[in-house]
């Protein structure tokens, strides 16, 4: 699809995983793509129409831009999207490729109304009606909607502590966002800040060709055993609690740990997972520490994760007294007819699926469906 109809009953922005779940539902309990011409403004029954809007120039969302490296094998685990099994692949094929092939052939095979690449700019309420409609600007016009499932991800939103003495640094500093491959790094001295999966896989693949100093700001937690589902559902517990009582979420995979597999028990045996502390300041030529020690670098990869990406839901003001959003499941209390999936304890691929349906479900509740 290439135009943004001027109005829908569901609008879903973004189309990664947590958007495409959101679509297959709406889909599947008969929702049907919204037109560029103009749709009645009533109350009726949802008989109703929806669009996504995605700023990607094709399918896939984050995992379009993750690293080359990242393979099939390497990722945590790319759960399949509701109706249909990702098909059996390559261990060593990129992420990047598989997954957005697999959203590619499932937006086709489900007629899913996908319009991109469009970007929302903002999310405004057009009057005091607390029924009335929300008001999406893009940069390809204006579309009038009941119900918002915002569905935008983190990748946009990459995080960077701020240290002093960073703007004087005269190496590269670059983000996981920005990450490419190793070889930039042949023969250089690297500094990677972070204690998540990513870090620590940047870590041991830039320690094959660069020499590597590895900082956290907490001891990282280690685990021998594989991923424990039962871990896993005590950390999306822990993230739900903190959104339900209006905090800022925290990421899952900070709570899980991290698994000692052998290609990071061989580089631990190289002595590349050694970790120090955090340094506290920034100086031309590298880092140094609170006792007076420096590190040389010629880059320092910040490896500090991802933000919701929310910066065009601020006009409705849904931040309460604890810097969070207030949620009930997916919906937002303060704004009801906005839904929030893929945010806080959904931001997983299996979260992703569930919060979609879960979202869907409020969205018709809401509608009178
Ligand atoms: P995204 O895939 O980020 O999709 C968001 C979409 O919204 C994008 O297409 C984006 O362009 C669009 N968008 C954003 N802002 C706007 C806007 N203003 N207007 C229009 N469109 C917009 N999870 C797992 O379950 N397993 C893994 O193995 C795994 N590996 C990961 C590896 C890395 C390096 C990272 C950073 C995360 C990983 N995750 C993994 C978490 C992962 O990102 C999520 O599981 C999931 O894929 C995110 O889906 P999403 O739909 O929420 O977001």
């Amino acid at each position: 699809t290439a135009t943004v109809p001027p109005a829908a009953d569901v609008v879903v922005i973004g189309a990664g995983q947590a958007g495409l779940s959101a679509a297959y539902h709406l889909r599947r309990r008969g929702l049907t793509p919204a037109t560029a011409a103009p749709t009645p403004d009533g109350d009726g029954p949802p008989s109703g129409t929806f669009v996504v809007l995605d700023g990607e120039a094709g399918p896939g969302g984050a995992w379009r831009h993750r690293w080359r490296t990242l393979r099939m094998a390497t990722v945590n685990k790319v759960h399949d999207l509701p109706g249909r099994e990702l098909p059996e692949v390559d261990p060593c094929a990129p992420s990047r490729e598989v997954v957005p092939s697999y959203y590619g052939d499932y937006e086709r095979d489900f007629d899913l109304p996908i319009v991109r690449p469009v970007h929302v700019h903002r999310v405004t309420r057009v009057d005091d009606d607390p029924r009335g409609r929300l008001l999406v600007a893009t940069d390809r016009g204006e579309v009038s909607a009941r119900v918002v499932i915002n569905a935008t991800g983190t990748w946009t939103k990459p995080f960077w502590p701020i240290y002093p003495g960073q703007e004087t640094f005269r190496g590269r500093q670059l983000h996981t966002a920005d990450y490419v491959s190793a070889d930039e790094f042949a023969g250089r001295h690297v500094i990677v800040v972070g204690g998540g999966i990513s870090a620590v896989q940047l870590l041991e693949e830039i320690s094959h060709v660069a020499a590597t100093t590895w900082v956290t700001r907490r001891e990282p937690v280690w685990r021998d055993d594989e991923f424990d589902p039962d871990a896993g559902r005590r950390a999306v517990a822990l993230v739900e609690e903190r959104v339900r009582a209006g905090l800022p979420p925290r990421s899952v995979v900070s709570v899980t740990g991290l698994i000692w597999t052998p290609t990071l028990r061989a580089a631990a045996e190289r002595g590349v997972m050694d970790r120090r502390p955090m340094f506290t300041e920034i100086t031309p030529t590298g880092v140094r520490w609170a006792d007076g020690t420096e590190q040389r670098a010629d880059a320092i990869l910040w490896a500090t994760g991802f933000r919701s990406q929310l910066d065009h839901l601020a006009p409705l003001r849904m931040r309460g007294r604890g810097g969070g959003i207030e949620m009930a499941g997916t919906q937002v209390v303060a704004e009801p007819r906005l839904h929030l999936v893929g945010y806080g304890p959904s931001a997983s691929t299996i979260g992703a699926n569930r919060a979609g349906r879960e979202a869907v479900n409020g969205a018709l509740a809401f509608l009178g469906g």
